[in-house]
């Protein structure tokens, strides 16, 4: 089977990363946390170090911490019923405790001096940034963008990437430094470049059986989301690919005996990743593509346009797409992994980015004849998630694509 050596190397940029906003001797760099799919670009081009609350959310999910601290942001008054990142983060942040102290080394989430969000993704960034603001007295900025797009046209780009530059006299005031759009665009290059060493990594599923599984994905996608924009995320996934060439060419699947082709749409449930890795296995089955690890494909940036290229890529994100777009990608995907069926994690806590609420399954099947399971879950709420009907649908599920294969 084949197992990824590029993770050791992994931890180390990692470690690098985390330990960098914390440096030993010198002055402290100035940090912005952005959203996932915030304009980070512009923040490394001014010199900010580029904090990212979600991945700190996707971390506790995974070490399974965010069950003890949800309940302490619900007595906050955030509800159980919204984003649990956002609850595990807060209620973290509320008992001083992170799992990077033990991780890495560092004391605490790296202090803020600007909070920088985009509503492409959800409406709780906003608020979830705005707790921040109050809590270490610094602006939160935010671009607001065109929601559930069809076709992009010329305004919404311009409406985005107007509010992007218009971020600059505040950022240059906070940053200390001037704007320099040579500097912007060789950080787009960058991101570009890791975008698209990304896009290869993720492609390798596309051979019969695939070297890696959506749990991989989710862990080898953590340069794409912390590093974009940086030599490091270049420099790790030009490694990777080298060593998947390898495992490509012996022809090394993840799963013993891949049978099935799944995809796997919506969030991961990032607390069960290795429950769902072995179960899968144990059925022969793989969810070799997943929208969610393509979200950090950004194929429009260009660094000849940055304002435009960058207000492109991030409004046309999947989850901001009309029903109607995400039914044509999802057919596309499944046609080009060889799709057998389709999971569709219903989150709880993450309405924006579960599919299955407005009968898209029941469309894309339509369309495609690919057979589709739904199955009740949540990021980081485990409390939303049962490990014997999961396991009870999916085995029902797997075995009839298989009687049918
Ligand atoms: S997209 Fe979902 S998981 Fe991500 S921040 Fe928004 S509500 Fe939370």
């Amino acid at each position: 089977m084949a197992k990824i050596e590029a993770n050791k190397q992994l931890k180390q940029y990692l470690k690098e990363y985390f330990q960098g906003f914390f440096p030993p001797a010198g002055p402290r760099p100035k940090v912005a946390w952005c959203t996932s799919v915030g304009p980070a670009e512009l923040l490394i081009s001014l010199g900010f170090q580029v904090y990212y609350p979600e991945n700190h959310g996707a971390l506790l999910g995974a070490t399974r911490a965010a069950e003890k601290y949800i309940p302490v942001a619900n007595a906050g008054g955030y509800s159980p019923e919204i984003c649990s990142y956002l609850t595990s983060d807060i209620g973290a942040f509320q008992q001083h405790e992170t799992p990077l102290k033990e991780a890495y080394g560092i004391p605490s989430v790296p202090p803020p001096d600007v909070l920088i969000y985009n509503t492409n993704q959800c409406r709780e960034v906003q608020d979830w940034f705005a707790y921040y603001a109050r809590s270490f007295k610094v602006p939160s900025l935010g671009v607001f963008s065109p929601w559930k797009i069809d076709q992009l046209n010329r305004e919404q780009i311009g409406y985005v990437s107007h509010q992007i530059e218009a971020m600059i006299p505040e950022l240059e005031r906070i940053s200390g430094r001037t704007f320099d759009l040579d500097r912007l665009k060789e950080v787009i290059a960058l991101s570009r470049r890791t975008s698209d060493l990304w896009l290869e990594f993720l492609q390798t599923a596309r051979q019969r059986p695939s070297p890696i599984t959506f749990f991989d994905g989710c862990i080898q996608m953590a340069p794409a989301v912390v590093l974009r924009g940086t030599v490091a995320a270049v420099d790790y996934y030009e490694l990777l690919n080298r060593e998947m060439k390898g495992h490509l060419a012996r022809r090394e699947g993840a799963v013993e005996k891949e049978v099935v082709r799944l995809y796997w749409e919506g969030m991961p449930v990032w607390g069960k990743l290795r429950f769902f890795s072995d179960l899968l296995a144990r059925f022969g089955a793989n969810a070799v593509a997943s929208t969610y690890c393509d979200s950090w494909i950004f194929t429009d940036f260009d660094p000849a346009d940055p304002f435009v290229s960058m207000a492109e890529a991030y409004t046309k994100i999947f989850i901001n797409r009309s029903e109607r777009v995400k039914e044509t990608i999802l057919a596309e995907k499944a046609a080009e992994y060889e799709i057998d069926g389709i999971i569709y994690h219903d989150a709880k806590t993450c309405p924006y980015n579960s599919n299955s609420r407005f009968g898209l399954p029941q469309r894309v099947t339509a369309k495609t004849g690919i057979p589709h399971l739904i199955f009740d879950g949540d990021v980081n709420d485990l409390r939303c998630f049962s490990e014997e009907q999961t396991t009870t649908s999916l085995e029902s599920f797997v075995d009839q694509i298989k009687e049918n294969h």
